[in-house]
């Protein structure tokens, strides 16, 4: 049976790559119908020093940023991480299964340590296996995810793979990564060979879900791009990162093919399509933060949502736990 989880950290500064990589297709699995499982990652935050009220109020406006995009707290499981102590103690596990040598592979760890590695967070290597236990804890199927991610899926399977092996079980799914469309890879406006990041220090790099109209329509107007008129076909975009960028946020927020965008803006100069994304992207983005401020103004509301939610994720996972502990030999009570 399909089941869909997935994760956002509640580390500040939700932006568009969020929602047209995770948040906006989130809603889709949902309205067909497939079990989803959606958490505030707060324990992969914190691999990073969080301010606490910082942490408390990301957490908030990203439960309200879920239920903005379309997510029904109602039809799918909204929770923050940290509440549901399973998450946790399979992590313990999968340390366990994993090799150093598949953590230190991974680019994200590299990306995000720096030159100092050393200095780095225990948490901030390990985190891939805590991701493993996040989806492998409900046993999910489908993992929808930005491009970035792909690295983390592939050890995920890596994992479940490994245990299934090493104790001759058929227990953990061998999960899918959902990496599909335009959105899956948002690049930073200021830089078209990086990702949009809530950790990008330039708030210009990226469009913040709670930018208002004139903002957006700043950023879009200095993202950077080169000086020739976009291509009147696709294959123009090949060498022209920021272009191509430019032309996939269009394509994804419109719902629109590549091939479409092309066929309506191809040859046009940056001074004609940037206002046309800039209006574009307020239109679709101005309700949702509409909206996010509006329920942001409840905050006992938003905790009562996720303590529900924590309540049936945790119904779901601890029968899992408790057969993987049993499946390693350990003695719980029967
Ligand atoms: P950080 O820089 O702190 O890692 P982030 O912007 O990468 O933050 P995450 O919480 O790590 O955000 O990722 C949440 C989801 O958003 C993941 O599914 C991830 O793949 C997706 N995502 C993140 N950045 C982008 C992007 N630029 N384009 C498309 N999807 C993205
Ligand atoms: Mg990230």
């Amino acid at each position: 049976t399909p089941r869909v989880f997935s994760g956002i950290q509640p580390s500040g500064n939700l932006h568009l790559g969020n929602y047209l990589g995770a948040l906006k297709r989130f809603a889709d699995a949902q309205n067909k119908g497939i079990p989803s499982i959606y958490c505030m990652v707060d324990l992969h935050a914190v691999t990073v020093w969080q301010d606490p009220a910082e942490l408390r109020h990301s957490t908030r406006e990203l439960a309200v940023g879920f239920i903005a995009s379309g997510l029904d707290p109602e039809k799918s499981i909204l929770f923050n991480q940290s509440q549901v102590a399973e998450h946790s103690q399979l992590a313990w596990i999968f340390n366990c299964v994993a090799r150093m040598g598949w953590m230190q592979r991974m680019t994200q760890f590299k990306d995000k340590a720096g030159k100092n590695a050393q200095n780095a967070s225990l948490g901030l290597f390990a985190y891939p296996a805590l991701m493993a236990a996040d989806i492998l804890a409900y046993h999910a199927t489908h993992v929808p995810v930005g491009e970035d991610q792909k690295q983390h899926l592939e050890l995920t399977r890596d994992i479940a793979a490994k245990f299934n092996n090493d104790f001759g079980v058929d227990f953990f799914p061998i999960t899918e990564p959902v990496i599909e469309g335009t959105g899956t890879r948002v690049m930073s406006l200021r830089d078209g060979s990086k990702k949009m990041s809530k950790s990008d220090p330039s708030d210009m790099s990226r469009i913040n879900l709670t930018d208002d109209a004139d903002t957006i329509a700043k950023k879009i107007r200095k993202a950077k791009t080169d000086p020739e008129p976009l291509p009147s076909e696709v294959k123009g975009l090949e060498e022209r990162p920021e272009a191509r960028n430019l032309v996939n946020i269009y394509a994804a927020l419109a719902d629109m093919s590549v091939d479409q965008v092309m066929a309506e803006a191809g040859g046009k100069a940056f001074s004609e399509f940037k206002p046309m994304l800039a209006d574009l992207a307020v239109e679709k983005l101005a309700p949702i933060s509409g909206e996010m401020s509006r329920l942001m103004t409840d905050v006992s509301e938003i905790d009562r949502i996720l303590g529900n939610g924590a309540d049936r994720a945790r119904a779901i996972a601890a029968p899992i736990l408790r057969q993987t502990y049993e499946i390693m030999g350990m003695v719980g009570p029967r």
